[in-house]
């Protein structure tokens, strides 16, 4: 897919996105910004320091076990 426009400032920062879906505003496939690098996947409740916010609407959420990396 093209990338887009809301995600414009990280096109060279790929390594820090991911693309999930976001259930807050949008309910949609989002590109999102991860709290912390590196990660790995953990459920929702093991690590509150791990969060994505989501590039379009800024909401946060922490289900990084369905993350998938750019
Ligand atoms: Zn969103």
């Amino acid at each position: 897919m093209a990338w887009p426009k809301y995600a414009a400032s990280y096109e060279d920062k790929k390594h820090l996105l991911v693309q999930y879906l976001c259930k807050r505003k949008c309910n949609a496939q989002r590109y999102g910004l991860v709290s912390k690098q590196p990660w790995v996947p953990a459920g929702a409740d093991e690590d509150r320091s791990l969060f994505v916010t989501c590039l379009k609407c800024g909401g946060q959420q922490f289900d990084s076990y369905n993350w998938v990396r750019l």
